[in-house]
């Protein structure tokens, strides 16, 4: 039986097994997938059970996406542009990091009818997820990306034509009523916090969030109650899910299963 697994920290709120193993079960897969709690001192040890083929692949979940890739023999060059790892196979002898964060992020705009082509977007947060963000928004046809982070160095490394960098603190001066903002922090994942101020939030905004346990953090709550257009991460994360699959098998799985019905199996599971 082939054995995968999604490693990160924390990893409780990982739905990434739920959503393989139902694949696996419905595709008749012979495979089991399985949460791992990995402290960055430990991922030489996972990448040790990839080569020795005790994994079969992994996912990359916070906070390991940019540290794993020293790891790593090759990288997509998606990947690479992005500098982030979501994923990682074997191939051959050699380990392999992939990036489909960004797909499952334009999958999920496209999915919502959500449009950014020459467009402003404000993202925060400007860790691995955010990385993948941007290179999907910048393929999407952005116009403009404001990018705002706790710490400011960080958003200042990922400067360049589209990317304008500044502190979180400064989300009073570029958020307007009309903004389009993706939180790709994880404040609200374990509790009720919200990245920018509840006051800046407004009814002709769309709000994105990248987290999906819970479904509707403090900061999607508050904008679907005064009327903006909201999108939580589910999406992303069911499209990320099945191009990993895709990935290590080989085949387009993805094909062959119903979104409809896998998305709400995992609403279910979260509910
Ligand atoms: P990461 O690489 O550790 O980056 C985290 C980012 O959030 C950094 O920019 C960090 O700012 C900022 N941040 C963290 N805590 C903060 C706080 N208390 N106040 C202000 N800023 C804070 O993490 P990641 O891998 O990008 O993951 C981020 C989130 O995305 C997680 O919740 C993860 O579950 C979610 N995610 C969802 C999907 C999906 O498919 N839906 C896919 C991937 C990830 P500093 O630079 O200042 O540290």
């Amino acid at each position: 039986m082939k054995q995968f697994a999604v490693i990160g920290n924390p990893i409780e709120h990982s739905l990434s097994p739920d959503l393989h193993n139902y694949v696996y079960k419905l595709l008749s897969i012979n495979a089991l997938y399985k949460k791992k709690k990995v402290f960055h001192s430990e991922l030489s040890q996972i990448m040790d059970d990839l080569r020795t083929g005790e994994l079969n692949g992994v996912n990359v979940t916070i906070p390991h996406k940019e540290n794993v890739i020293e790891y790593l023999d090759e990288i997509n060059p998606r990947a690479k542009t992005i500098g982030a790892v979501n994923v990682i196979h074997k191939n051959g002898d050699k380990l392999f990091g992939n990036n489909t964060d960004w797909f499952g992020f334009t999958s999920a705009l496209k999915k919502n009818g959500i449009k950014v082509s020459g467009k402003e977007v404000i993202v925060l947060g400007a860790g691995g997820t955010s990385k993948s963000i941007i290179f999907s928004l910048k393929q999407s046809g952005v116009k403009k990306i404001v990018l705002l982070n706790r710490t400011l160095q960080k958003a200042e490394e990922l400067q360049d034509d589209f990317v304008f960098p500044y502190s979180l603190d400064d989300s009073v001066q570029k958020i307007r009523n009309d903004s389009i903002i993706i939180n790709t922090t994880p404040i609200g994942m374990q509790n009720e916090q919200c990245p920018i101020d509840l006051g800046l939030l407004h009814e002709n905004q769309t709000l994105i969030d990248v987290i999906y346990t819970p479904m509707e953090t403090a900061f999607l709550k508050l904008g679907k109650k005064i009327g903006a257009k909201t999108l939580n991460g589910l999406d992303m994360f069911i499209y990320q899910g099945l191009t990993s699959m895709d990935l290590w098998f080989g085949e387009d799985i993805s094909k062959k299963v119903n979104f409809t019905q896998l998305n709400t199996y995992l609403k279910n599971k979260l509910c």
